[in-house]
Parts: structure tokens; C-alpha cells; sequence
């Protein structure tokens, strides 16, 4: 066989100097625009980068292999990414899937013979409003029906940018309604108040005790107390301390945290800022997932005008407190939304969540001091120092005050991100969203790591309060619709996909676990699963539930058994071994 033609190098000299000295924490941004770049990671472009960046040939490897959008093999110069995620896959990605490989004469996985395109089914695109999503190249394409695959891949149209609907209109007010990287005009409708009132009339502690009085909590999933998160990292012990914004939305059937970022990119600066000067971080990463890039576009837009307009950097707006922003990429790897996960990835490591604790109030990014918040989290905290505690306080219940962005998707009217207070019922939120379309079977909360409800829960309030006492989780704020056309049994199928696909593989239960859920679930949907089969699955639940070291294995089989809770004959074919 001969041997393949050496590649050219040459692209690469220029990123290598760019990233000198800055070691092993750049080897994921220095990977993907090798990437870029080159190709494709060939062996020679790997060992330049690891005598570059000084890290070991293996330890590179082991990088390449954990994260799905880096590749050792040829690829094509573009890609088409088509979203197979629950909800898109209930509206019909596998034939989008099929119908782009079929146009582009090419199977999944494979490069086109000009070496242009290479097609593949990607987890979750976080277009789940617009499904059936892709991505073509860097452009995020709405509704990529079947029968329309030669139009979209030949003249993509990018889907519009997001916008948010509901009240009150805190967080939705700017999205959609100003140029997302126009600092004046983001400062005329109110931005950047919020961080002129903290630098001008509040110490650190006065921050920390508004946002601990506004009874914020976290919007990842977790809802852990703001206030009490930015108090802890500020009282630890050391000189160097991180503000890093999560902005790995992952979690299928969420898409708020995009809609903020490619339409409100400022306001999660500020609210960065914010927490920087509670904590006294001077610096700051920003983590977007990689298949954001738009996001990534615009908020590297927005940065550089934060900066010109003395927003970010040295002596902000004239005061002594300087804080700065790397925006650093995601490639692929639903874990890295685990907060520790993403340490390691800005790390330049396998996205491998640590044991906890220690906690990253005390041993965070670099094993400092960190602060780390979701998207939607910042923007809220922002709100709050520029509008003050009562009036966050005026909506919402006592135990859930404020509002919250709820990502509505599947079968309704209007797909979309809405912001309603925290108690508005199930129901209410979704006649917001046009109502449902077609007779409601399921209704998906919290997302792939959430549960399902049937359609007798309308009245069901939303807040933290109520859905623990129904034993839901409110999570990231899913809420996906499947009516009684959908195929429930493929729903649950691509739940399985999903965990199988993003486990990490560091414990055992979950890695297991989740390939034996597949198999399972497999069967079931093929009508051929036992009792005994439909029972594996409690045990398998069982086990991940209780023994998985991370968020991810603890539950990944929450969705599938609440819907064999609610819907017994769902998965048994009537079949007695
Ligand atoms: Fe990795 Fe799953 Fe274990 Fe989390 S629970 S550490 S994702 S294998």
C-alpha cells in the first residue's frame, strides 16, 4: 500500500506561535484550529503540537478520542450535522439523516469521494425549537425536512436568531430587539446597569448579600443557591480566583442558554463581570459548546466591543476592579457541562468529571477558588443588581421568587424559549406556546435526565417546590411535547442512544449501565423485549441511580423509568419469559 502523502504543516506554524508557552491548557483550542487548518489531526500535526505545547503523544490521543467533533482521520472540508436527538428524531431526523447521505452520495460517517462533505448524526444540535435541525458548515439550519435536503445543504439559510417570549420581559427584553453586539444600544436599554451600579455603590460583600437575598439559584439543573456559591469562593483561601460561565447547554431539549448568547451576548458578560467583583476574579472563561458556533462568533464580537468600550480589561469604567474573558470552545462532549468536566476540558484533559469534594468554591479551575454559573444564571444576577432584590422578589412564589426561561418544544403550536414567572402551571405555559398540536401522550420535563408527564398534569405549578413534591425535576427547564402520533417507544430509544453515546466511561455502573439500558431498550422497540427484559431495566436504573460517581449516570435512566411508571403496557409486548 502506499504510503499517505505527508501533510502540509505549514498552516500550522502560525497557530503554534499564537499558543506558545501556554501549555497544555491550550492544546483544545490549538486542536481544533490545527484542525481547521490542516484538515484533519494526522499524526505529524499531533506531535508538532505535543512538542509544542510540551504534552505527551498519549496524553493527546487520549484528548482526540474522548471528544467526537476531533478527528485523526481524513474528514470532509464541511460537514452536515443533523441533529438525532429525542425531540428531532420524533420529528423526523433519521429521514433528514438519510435523505443528506443519500443527496450527497455518501454514508453517515464517510467523506464524499471530493473530500468536500463528510455527513454524520450529532446528539443534539440545541435547535430543538426548530426541529428537524442541522448544522451545514457553521450555519444552523431550521426545519431540515427530508424532501428539502438538496436545499439546504446547496444554499443553507441560517435559522433566524432566537427570541424569547413571555413575562415579565427581564431576560427577553434586549433579545431580538437590538444588534446582540452593540454596546450603546445594549447600555440604552438598560444593559450594563447592573455592573455600574456593583463597581460604583457595592462592595464585594454588599453583591453577595443582594444575590443571596434574591433566593437566585442556579438554572443549569442543579438550583444551587447563587448567593451562597459566590460567598464560599469568595472566603476561600488563595490569591487567584475564576469566574467560568457554563455555557455547554447540552442537555437535549434545551436551547434558552443559545438564545441568550447569540441574542443578549453582553448581558452574560456583564453578569460575569458581576460575579468576578463579588468574588475578586480577574480573569474569566467563557465555555461554549462546539456546536454553538455562531454563538462563538457573536460573543466574540461582543467581547472585543466590551473591551473597546471599557467594559472588560484593565480599570473597568475607571475604577480599580480589572477582569478579562477567553472564550474557549467545546468539541463535542456532553459531559463537559459537568462543571468539573469542563475544568479539565479548559485544562486541555479528557472531560472526565473529579470526585467531589473538594468543591470548586475551593478547588476549581487550575485547582482555584471558581465560581462557575450557567448562561442563564449571569444574566439573571445582572438583572438583579440593576433592578434590586424586591423587584425580582415581585413575581414567582416564596419558595421559587423570580422568573425562569422554559424551552418549549415537539408538538405545539409555537416551539420557543418563554419566560414566565416561577408557578405558572404546565398548562399555562404551554397555551403561551399556541397550545399543543394534536392530542397530547407525553410531556417530557427537565429534559434527557428528566421525567415525563401525561397530559392530566396541566394544572402542575412550576416552581422547584411543586415538582419536588410531585418527584419531578424542573432541571434546565424542558418541556418537550410528544403527541399520540409520535412513537414513544423510538423516544425512549434515543434517550438510551443518548447516554450510551455521551457516557464517559470513567465508572463503571454508568458505562455499563447505559450500553446495557441500549440493548434493552433496543429490544423494546423492536417488540421483541421479555418481562424479564422490561425488569432488567429497574435494575439497571437501580444501579446507575444509586452508583454512578456523576450527574450524568445518576440519571440516565430517570426518563425511561417514569415512563415505564406511567405507562406500564408502553414497554412489555405481552411476552412472558
Ligand atoms: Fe462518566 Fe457516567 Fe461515571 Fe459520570 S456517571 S463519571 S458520565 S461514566
Amino acid at each position: 500500500m502506499a504510503d499517505r502523502p505527508s501533510p502540509d504543516l505549514t498552516p500550522l506554524q502560525p497557530i503554534l506561535a499564537n499558543y506558545a508557552g501556554q501549555g497544555r491548557s491550550a492544546l483544545i483550542p490549538v486542536l481544533l484550529e490545527a484542525q481547521r487548518a490542516c484538515g484533519y489531526l494526522a499524526e505529524p500535526v499531533v506531535e508538532a503540537i505535543g512538542q509544542n505545547l510540551r504534552v505527551p503523544l498519549a496524553e493527546i490521543h487520549g484528548v482526540i478520542e474522548f471528544y467526537t467533533m476531533l478527528y485523526p482521520q481524513p474528514v470532509g472540508r464541511n460537514f452536515v450535522r443533523v441533529c438525532t436527538s429525542p425531540i428531532c428524531a420524533a420529528l423526523g431526523s433519521e429521514a433528514a439523516l438519510e435523505a443528506a447521505a443519500r443527496h450527497l452520495k455518501v454514508r453517515p460517517g464517510a467523506v464524499t469521494s471530493d473530500g468536500e462533505w463528510s455527513v454524520e448524526g450529532v446528539e443534539c444540535l440545541g435547535l430543538c425549537d426548530m426541529a428537524p435541525a442541522a448544522l451545514v458548515g457553521d450555519t444552523p439550519v431550521a426545519h431540515a425536512e427530508s424532501s428539502q435536503a438538496a436545499a439546504w445543504i446547496g444554499a443553507p439559510s441560517a435559522a433566524p436568531l432566537g427570541r424569547i417570549a413571555g413575562e415579565p420581559r427581564w431576560l427577553s427584553g434586549r433579545c431580538g430587539a437590538i444588534e446582540p453586539t452593540d454596546v450603546r444600544a445594549f447600555v440604552a436599554h438598560g444593559g450594563f446597569r447592573g455592573l455600574q451600579r456593583t463597581l460604583k455603590e457595592l462592595t464585594p460583600a454588599q453583591v453577595v448579600a443582594e444575590i443571596k437575598g434574591s433566593g437566585l439559584v442556579g438554572r443549569g439543573g442543579a438550583a444551587f443557591p447563587t448567593g451562597t456559591k459566590w460567598e464560599m469562593t469568595a472566603a476561600a483561601p488563595g490569591e487567584v480566583r475564576y469566574v467560568v460561565c457554563n455555557a455547554d447547554e447540552s442537555e437535549p431539549g434545551t436551547f434558552k442558554d443559545r438564545v441568550l448568547l447569540e441574542g443578549d451576548p453582553l448581558s452574560v458578560i456583564e453578569g460575569m463581570a458581576v460575579a468576578a467583583y463579588a468574588v475578586g476574579a480577574r480573569r474569566g472563561y467563557l465555555y461554549v459548546r462546539g456546536e454553538y458556533p455562531r454563538a462563538q462568533s457573536i460573543l466574540t464580537r461582543a467581547l472585543e466591543a466590551a473591551r473597546a468600550e471599557g467594559f472588560l480589561g484593565e480599570r473597568i469604567q475607571g475604577t480599580a476592579f480589572s477582569f478579562d474573558i477567553e472564550l474557549r470552545s467545546g468539541a463535542g462532549a456532553y459531559i463537559c457541562g459537568e462543571e468539573t468536566s469542563l475544568f479539565e476540558s479548559i485544562e486541555g484533559k479528557r472531560g472526565f468529571p473529579r470526585l467531589k469534594p473538594p468543591f470548586p468554591t475551593t478547588h476549581g479551575l487550575f485547582g482555584a477558588p471558581t465560581v462557575i454559573n450557567n448562561v442563564e444564571t449571569l444574566c439573571t444576577g445582572a438583572w438583579i443588581l440593576a433592578n434590586g432584590v424586591e423587584a425580582y422578589r415581585s413575581v414567582g412564589t416564596k419558595d421559587s421568587p423570580g422568573s425562569k426561561l422554559f424551552c418549549v418544544s415537539g408538538d405545539t403550536a409555537a416551539p420557543g424559549v418563554y419566560e414566565v414567572p416561577f408557578g405558572t402551571t404546565l398548562g399555562a405555559l404551554l397555551s403561551l406556546a399556541g397550545g399543543p398540536r394534536g392530542e397530547v401522550r407525553a410531556i417530557l420535563l427537565g429534559g434527557a435526565a428528566g421525567a415525563f408527564v401525561g397530559p392530566d398534569q396541566m394544572d402542575l405549578p412550576l416552581s422547584f417546590e411543586d415538582l419536588k413534591a410531585a418527584g419531578l425535576p424542573l432541571g434546565s427547564g424542558v418541556v418537550a411535547v410528544f403527541n399520540t402520533s409520535r412513537d414513544l417507544r423510538g423516544v425512549l430509544l434515543s434517550l438510551a442512544h443518548f447516554f450510551a453515546h455521551e457516557s464517559c466511561g470513567k465508572c463503571f455502573p454508568c458505562q455499563l449501565g447505559t450500553q446495557r439500558q441500549l440493548e434493552l431498550m433496543k429490544k423494546v422497540h423492536e417488540g421483541r423485549a421479555t418481562r424479564a427484559d422490561v425488569a432488567a431495566l429497574d435494575d439497571v436504573g437501580f444501579t446507575m441511580t444509586n452508583a454512578s460517581l456523576c450527574g450524568l449516570g445518576t440519571t440516565a435512566a430517570s426518563a425511561i423509568l417514569s415512563a415505564r411508571r406511567l405507562w406500564p403496557e408502553l414497554l412489555v409486548d405481552g411476552r412472558s419469559a
